[in-house]
């Protein structure tokens, strides 16, 4: 499933082939049936909250986008090419085309809508000016685990499997802590990790999250695909810190990993 710093490339590559121009919208598969009420409009703006994009073609015009764990968007330069599978949503101008396949919503909210989704989401690290104290404020009072809570989109938006993983191993903190055992600092450590760590992957679709000194090669450049993360997919493999296997287990739903060593509870 992308993480918010994928959703923020989209949005800002959209944006750049897209905005302030009149585009054609249509949905070959039929799944997004209102498409019609956006062809021939101008697309204003294109933004991304978490996991949620939001294609601004006026007041009450607001195209909602949701991948899940399936979408995926494709480009390129016209002509459009042949419509083959279940294409759901194709955005495109004299110049380029853009086409969605999958995802969980495609719809069109209201500006209303669109403003109670982003009261329900957590302050996103990718937003500029983003007030992460709320976010603080519900880790603090809950016993949930730090895993389950930073994946939790009502506490902060944006940080998915990956980040969560690695953000935590970061911080030295274990995923299986309670909320309420964390503290501020903490928190606001993790919150700044987070904002560098998800800028970072809007730039590079690699999601390097190991520094130099810790890399079993010590490297500047990566040397092995396995250093790209600390904890993230590296199971029962050593811990570049200490040695330790890597731990790997189900929380909430989703596997985590951790270093049973290196990471407090
Ligand atoms: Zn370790």
């Amino acid at each position: 499933m992308p993480e918010g710093n994928e959703i923020h490339r989209f949005a800002q590559t959209h944006a750049a082939l897209f905005a302030g121009r009149k585009v054609h919208v249509d949905s070959p598969n039929g799944r997004f049936a209102d498409a019609n009420a956006l062809d021939g409009k101008k697309l204003l703006g294109v933004d991304a909250v978490g996991k949620h994009l939001g294609y601004n073609f006026g007041r009450d015009l607001i195209m909602h986008v949701h991948l899940g764990i399936y979408g995926d968007f494709r480009q390129g330069k016209m002509p459009l090419p042949e419509v083959t599978g279940a294409v759901r949503l194709r955005m495109y101008t004299r110049t380029d085309w853009l086409e969605l396949r999958g995802g969980t919503d495609t719809s069109i909210f209201s500006g209303a809508k669109w403003g109670s989704l982003l009261k329900r989401l957590g302050p996103d690290p990718l937003r500029p000016g983003a007030d992460p104290a709320p976010g603080f404020e519900k880790i603090q009072k809950r016993n949930t685990q730090i895993g389950a809570l930073l994946m939790d989109q009502s506490v902060f938006a944006g940080i998915g499997n990956i980040y969560r993983a690695e953000l935590l191993f970061r911080a030295r903190i274990s995923p299986w802590r309670p909320g309420k055992e964390t503290s501020l600092a903490e928190l606001k450590g993790i919150w700044k990790d987070a904002k560098k760590l998800l800028s970072e992957g809007v730039k590079n679709t690699r999601y390097v999250t190991t520094i130099p000194k810790d890399r079993p090669h010590r490297s500047a450049r990566l040397v092995l695909e396995e250093e790209l993360h600390y904890v993230y997919r590296r199971h029962g493999k050593p811990c570049f810190i200490c040695g330790t296997k890597i731990g790997r287990k189900e929380m909430a739903g989703r596997t985590v990993y951790w270093c049973p060593k290196c990471q407090k509870d």
